[in-house]
Parts: C-alpha cells; structure tokens; sequence
C-alpha cells in the first residue's frame, strides 16, 4: 500500500522477479482494458483520467477471475489493490473462497510533496516496462531503453499534476482506513518510501524473509 507515486509498481516487480510470484495491479490490468477497448476499458477510461476510483465491482471481479489462474498457485502481491474498505472486505471473501490467506501488508510511507514531482516526470520502455524519469533516472543514451535498447517510451494519461492531486485526495480519503483495517489483523508494516530504490526493496525483503 502506498500513495500514487510511492514506487508500489515497480518495488512489486521487483518482489514478484525475486520471489517467484505474479504482480497484479489492477491498474495495469484497467489500463490494458482501456487500451484494448473492451466494454470495462471504456466504463473505466473517463475515471481513471478524473483520478477517481473505478467501481468496486468491476476491480473485484478482475481480480478474482485472475486468482483462479494456474500461475497464481505459487503466490501472488497485490499492487494498487484493494484500495477502499469495500474492496478490502470483498478480497476477504474472495480469499476465504480459494483457501488462501493475505501474508504481509506493507506501506511505503513517502511525503504528499515528493509525489508530484515524482508521478509528473515519470516515463517508462514502450517494449519492456522499464520505468524512468526525467530528473532521478535518464536512460544512459538519451532516447534509448537501458534495458532492452528500445526507442519508444510511454507516459501515462492520468500522470498530470490535476489528477495527480485528485488520485492523492482519493488516497487519504478512502485507502488510507486501511492501514487501521490490517492493522487490526496485526498484517501492517511500513517501509521508508523515500529511501532509495534499492534500499526499499531491502526493506521490504527484510519483511518478507527469505524467497
Ligand atoms: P494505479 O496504476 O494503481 O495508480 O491505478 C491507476 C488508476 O486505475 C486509479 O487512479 C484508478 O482510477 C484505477 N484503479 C486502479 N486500481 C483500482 C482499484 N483497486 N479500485 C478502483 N480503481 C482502481
């Protein structure tokens, strides 16, 4: 858990790769939707670019489809989801359902102020995913994936500071109860957000313990 722009995205790849585990954020699975142009990609295009949350229903069921896949058996984190009580009490039963249990919630705490800067400059690799920035992290050769040596980057539409400020209201307002919700399940810790990436994804290891 964490707000826009906390670094949820890319600490989950990098605990899914280490792990062995499958990264679902559904708002990479809505943006795929959107960008295919299926009936919940265009219920869900107009939200997503307001920096409102998508219906309940609709994330809840994409979720749950996708916890009935094969690769799902070995474990899975949850990125960007749940993100409202609602949401988090239907995972509860989803979970119950399959026989599976939540074994770790983690915050990445990181300042309101810091966000913006770090959501607006944000760019990734058209081909590969690799996430970069246009004032912390520059491809080596400017234009050119450091990764996989692609030319096209990606920005998303809803990465503009309007939406920026509304995603983070919708943040403290309705995610944010949910650290008092696992916290009462004892499931919560809380990880510098601000510390730098590669010490984050220490951190957060040191949580989970050995893969
Ligand atoms: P994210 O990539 O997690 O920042 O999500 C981008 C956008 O997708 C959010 O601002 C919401 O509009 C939508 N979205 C993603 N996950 C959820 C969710 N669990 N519930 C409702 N809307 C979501």
């Amino acid at each position: 858990m964490g707000p826009p722009g906390a670094g949820k995205g890319t600490q989950a790849q990098r605990i899914a790769d280490a792990y062995n585990i499958v990264q679902l954020s559904t708002g990479e699975m809505l943006r795929s939707a959107v960008a295919e142009g299926t009936e919940v990609g265009k219920k869900a295009k107009p939200i997503m670019e307001r920096g409102d949350l998508v219906p309940d229903e609709i994330v809840v069921g994409i979720i749950d489809e996708r916890f009935g896949s094969p690769d799902c058996a070995n474990g899975f984190i949850l990125d960007g989801f749940p993100r409202n009580t609602a949401q988090a009490e239907a995972l509860d039963s989803v979970l119950e359902k399959r026989n599976m249990e939540l074994d770790h919630v983690v915050e990445l705490q990181v300042d309101d102020e810091a966000l913006v800067e770090r959501i607006t400059g944000r760019f990734t690799c058209a081909n590969c995913g690799e996430g970069y920035h246009d004032k912390f992290k520059r491809p080596q050769k400017p234009g050119v994936c450091d990764r996989c040596g692609h030319r096209k980057f990606t920005r998303r539409d809803d990465d503009t500071e309007a939406t920026v400020r509304s995603r983070l209201e919708v943040y403290h307002r309705e995610t944010a109860p949910l650290l008092a919700y696992y916290g009462a399940q004892s499931k919560v810790k809380s990880v510098d957000g601000m510390a730098e990436m590669d010490e984050v994804t220490r951190q957060i290891q040191a949580i989970l313990g050995a893969p």
